[in-house]
């Protein structure tokens, strides 16, 4: 297929803007190598955010490459797009040395930083970078206290989260709808519930879906299920068509075992025609990706990718973990049940990564959903097995298992 330069500049950036992020580094990578056509900067950027959704941590080496030959190498805004790449690919440490080797840094070059710390519940580090931002006497703007507010909520520095949040009105910076949902998963995390309930009410502007979602989630995890089902007809009324609320106050009921109350969400999401996305997790061995759905026995190496999971299980067990059956039946946010609760996509991909890679390498995983309480406890314990540190991308934040923990506190 030949495309024309002009027709590949417009095509990358609209294909990311669409929801189609492979497919734009894909063509990126053709302009890429045709040698007299040097993409602009608007494209150069959207291919490198392309790549950040992407999450591969491979290709955003190659992207990082491509950009140290390219004319735009010099451009910050292309440089501050390096960082966020980098962090959502799942490397702190690369994201850092883009942003230890730019001069002059500016308000955006300091944020994307932070928020990169925020991403991954670097709490500390996040308001360490905030204090020397301020010593180099650049003022903060409302990303970089968004940032501070995810780092905060992520590790749960509530504390300082609050005093963060508070201390915007020194900058004249207003709040926008993501501060405040931030302070109140800060909160909620902690089981602050009532004094996250009167925050809300407090609100200057009228609260939306993600602050009512912050509340019922925090309902979920503290079994609160009066205030979780108020929050959740506070979203019904938002917007009954979001899938979030549904998926969301079943796991609320599924955790107070009233299987009666899931099936009937189950029924409501059936008849108002809503479906829940399917699960998919990609990992990348030697700079190849492969995609796993659950259940999936379509890959070349199915057969022995099978037995490292039957492995897996009889480790797992051996080790004391038993999968919570009943809740992960029931849980509507998670794939479904094809075979067996060691079927979901995250886990065929872990599985393939251990027999793929060296001993004692890290194992980087992207998943399109958040991960069920049972793929998350049986990862933070092959992680202990298998002495790998497992780092896996979900729709919501970074998971870094490690001996048998995870960075989240089993908080997500
Ligand atoms: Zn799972
Ligand atoms: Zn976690």
């Amino acid at each position: 297929m030949s495309y024309a330069k002009l027709e590949l500049q417009k095509l990358v950036p609209g294909y990311a803007k669409n929801g189609h992020a492979a497919e734009a580094v894909e063509l990126f990578k053709i302009l890429a190598m045709k040698k007299d056509m040097e993409p602009d900067s608007i494209t150069l950027r959207a291919a490198i955010l392309a790549c950040a959704q992407v999450g591969s941590l491979d290709l955003a080496r190659w992207m990082n490459d491509y950009v140290t030959i390219s004319d735009c190498r010099n451009h910050v805004f292309v440089k501050t797009t390096l960082i966020d790449m980098y962090a959502k690919c799942g490397s702190l440490e690369l994201a850092r040395e883009v942003f230890n080797r730019i001069h002059d840094k500016d308000v955006v070059v300091w944020s994307a930083m932070i928020v990169g710390y925020g991403l991954h519940g670097c709490g500390e580090e996040a308001i360490d970078l905030y204090y020397e931002m301020r010593q180099a006497e650049v003022r903060p703007n409302d990303v970089t206290f968004l940032g501070l507010l995810m780092a905060c909520k992520n590790s749960g520095l509530v504390k300082e989260g609050w005093k963060l949040f508070h201390s915007m009105k020194d900058y004249d910076i207003e709040p926008l709808h993501q501060h405040y949902a931030c302070v109140v998963d800060l909160l909620g995390r902690v089981g602050y519930l009532a004094e996250a309930y009167k925050f809300i009410v407090r609100m200057p502007i009228e609260p939306g879906i993600t602050v009512w979602g912050a509340l019922l989630s925090a309902c979920k995890v503290h079994h609160h299920l009066q205030m979780g089902e108020y929050a959740a007809a506070k979203l019904f009324k938002i917007d009954p068509y979001y899938t979030g609320q549904y998926v969301q106050l079943s796991n609320l009921y599924a955790a107070a075992r009233m299987w009666d109350q899931v099936d009937e969400i189950r029924k409501l999401m059936k008849e108002r025609g809503l479906s829940k996305n399917f699960g998919y997790s990609l990992i990348e061995i030697n700079g190849k990706p492969e995609v796993f759905r659950a259940g999936d026995s379509s890959h070349p190496r199915s057969e022995e990718i099978r037995k490292e999971l039957v492995d897996l299980e009889r480790k797992l067990k051996e080790a004391g973990f038993f999968p919570d059956s009943g809740s992960n039946l029931h849980d509507l946010s998670s794939e479904d049940i094809l075979e067996s609760l060691c079927n979901h996509s995250e886990r065929l991909a872990i599985a393939y990564g251990l027999i793929s890679t060296p001993s004692g390498s890290t194992l980087r995983v992207v998943k399109n959903l958040r991960a069920c309480v049972n793929c998350h406890s049986a990862i933070k314990l092959i992680s202990q097995i298998t002495n790998r540190k497992i780092i896996v991308r979900d729709s919501n934040r970074f998971h870094h298992f490690e001996d048998g923990v995870c960075s989240c506190g089993d908080y997500w």
